[in-house]
């Protein structure tokens, strides 16, 4: 039986607008998405976790006791167990970076920054806006004199010098103590608990840290100057809020 030519047209006409469709919703389909719209708030709040996951809000700051518990140290630092800093006329490095240490929290606090005070061992990988490693110094030559500093050979990343500076600068205009750059020892350069190629319990390699020498305990006027908490605690202070300001991470309130 013959097929009417208007049944032929009809099918041909049909099979053209079902192949138009298809092809018109796969290209819409193509094309939609790279084009989807774009909502502002999403993008911005994306940014602001970005934000959130390198910088917490608000700053922290890490203090860290030098020679505080070495006994305690990982068997990746076991031949620190002994370390437990100088001593000399009755007075004990530890006591001096432990009294400092908690004087300088209250003083960060009070500015809104959250402070963690650390021991010897250093938490695995230790995150923060900054860390500061708090020793004083001792010698059989009392004369000795002085504050000094250091970041790990070499800087573990671009902060770590601003940092330095920052806290250089206000030790030395708030203290009056004299430079002992002269007797920054290898291990203040290549200090444990910053060397993360080395060991699991060091500070994070993007996390600025600056080891701070903060006078000697074996020379009367460091002594006194060491022996009251708020004198090397306020420089430290100004010099961390200096480099958090610098950051966008803190703001001077003029008034
Ligand atoms: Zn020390």
């Amino acid at each position: 039986m013959a097929v009417p030519q208007e049944y032929h047209s009809k099918q041909r006409r049909l099979i053209m607008i079902v192949s138009l469709s298809v092809a018109s919703l796969l290209l819409l389909g193509l094309t939609q998405q790279p084009v989807l719209p774009v909502v502002p708030e999403t993008l911005s709040a994306v940014k602001q976790s970005v934000q959130q996951t390198f910088l917490p809000q608000p700053p922290r700051v890490g203090l860290q006791i030098g020679h505080l518990d070495p006994e305690e140290q990982p068997d990746e630092l076991a031949s620190l167990r002994y370390n437990t800093g100088g001593s000399a006329f009755g007075v004990n490095e530890v006591d001096i970076n432990r009294s400092t240490a908690y004087m300088l929290k209250d003083m960060l606090e009070f500015e809104g920054i959250e402070v963690d005070l650390l021991p010897a061992t250093m938490p695995a990988n230790y995150h923060a806006d900054l860390v500061i490693a708090l020793h004083s110094d001792a010698s059989p030559d009392v004369n000795r004199r002085g504050y000094k500093s250091a970041y790990f050979r070499y800087p573990r990343n671009k902060w770590e010098p601003e940092l330095k500076k920052a806290i250089d600068q206000a030790y030395f205009f708030f203290s009056g103590l004299p430079d002992d750059d002269e007797n920054v020892s290898g291990s203040m350069l290549e200090y444990y608990a910053f060397n993360r190629a080395r060991y699991k319990h060091a500070v994070s390699r993007s996390t600025p840290a600056v080891i701070v020498e903060m006078g000697y305990i074996s020379n009367e006027q460091d002594r006194d100057f060491l022996l009251d908490p708020v004198n090397p605690a306020y420089a430290l202070k100004r010099g961390i809020l200096t480099y958090l300001a610098e950051r966008g991470r803190y703001t001077f309130d003029d008034n």
